[in-house]
């Protein structure tokens, strides 16, 4: 990895960090999800920066892959847990970083345990490390507060351009031969849960991926060539489409995922409807690795 691509990581992260601190400072019972996602969003194309991904807003049993509609009127509850998940991206290098807050005050210990589990798979990452031994770290911490991590979502290498890209990064004991790269970028992401351990999908969680761009209609064609340029294959939400107006983005964004051109992911949740937490960094694999979302 060179110093370069170095440097546009830590921007990316150092980014990360400040809009999803900006994000945990907004939550409390009654705020907009909409306000959320402009407030962090805002701030890192303020920065000169790009989402790498739409800012998802996890509630309760929801573990990921939600974010507010155009029309979205979604506000936090009292007793929410509540965690966002921020991307950003400095040209097209990635940090991944994500937090929970818990608004019940119940639920301190679960926030606790994914933080800690985080904590602790960073202290061991070097090069060379077997990647079954982070989810193993994961797993023992989670497990000696009481609740399970969750097994069927994985912390990811991240590549220019790519927000899921070679090894997954197991939060349970995994017996693989995988080991760390020296030079590689990765996300670790705990989630710890009081329910069963395992997502499900749920609804649509309004988060689109290009998927192949052979398309017919004018309006399609436009909206596709927006997604190509400014997003490539990276996850975007239809409130930040702006070349066709307002009104028609998200007919003609649901037209495009029924022909097969985008992909909409599914909200992921427990399966047993339990309480989910989350924390994540993006740590870059050297012999002195960098945290560069901390
Ligand atoms: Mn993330
Ligand atoms: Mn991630």
């Amino acid at each position: 990895m060179d110093e370069d691509t170095i440097e546009k990581y830590r921007e990316a992260g150092r980014i990360a960090k400040e809009a999803r601190e900006k994000g945990l400072d907004l939550l409390e019972p009654g705020v907009a999800f909409t306000k959320i996602v402009e407030t962090v969003e805002g701030h890192i194309r303020e920065e000169g920066a790009k989402p790498a991904f739409p800012v998802n807003i996890s509630v309760d049993d929801v573990a990921a892959h939600y974010t507010p509609s155009i029309h979205d009127d979604a506000t936090l509850g009292e007793d929410d847990v509540v965690n966002i998940d921020v991307g950003v991206q400095v040209d097209g290098y990635i940090g991944d970083t994500a937090a929970t807050v818990d608004l019940s005050a119940e639920h301190d210990e679960l926030v606790k345990a994914s933080e800690e589990a985080l904590q602790n798979a960073l202290d061991i990452i070097e090069p060379g490390l077997n990647v079954g031994r982070i989810g193993e770290v994961i797993q023992d911490t989670i497990e000696g507060y009481g609740f399970k991590p969750i097994r069927n979502l994985s912390g990811h290498g991240v590549e220019q351009y790519v927000q899921h890209a070679g090894n997954s990064i197991p939060n349970i004991v995994t017996d693989t031969e995988e080991t760390l790269k020296a030079g590689q970028a990765i996300a670790i992401e705990p989630f710890a849960t009081t329910g069963a351990g395992e997502v499900k999908n749920g609804k649509e969680g309004n988060i689109y991926r290009l998927e192949n761009d052979r398309v017919r209609g004018r309006m399609e064609r436009k909206v596709l060539g927006e997604i190509k340029n400014e997003f490539r294959t990276l996850p975007f939400a239809a409130r930040w489409i702006t070349g066709i107006p307002r009104p028609r983005v998200e007919t003609t964004v649901s037209k495009l995922v029924r022909a097969g051109n985008l992909h909409a992911y599914d909200v992921l949740k427990d399966k047993e409807g339990g309480m989910v937490s989350q924390a994540e960094h993006t740590v870059l694999v050297l012999d002195d690795p960098i945290v560069t979302t901390r």
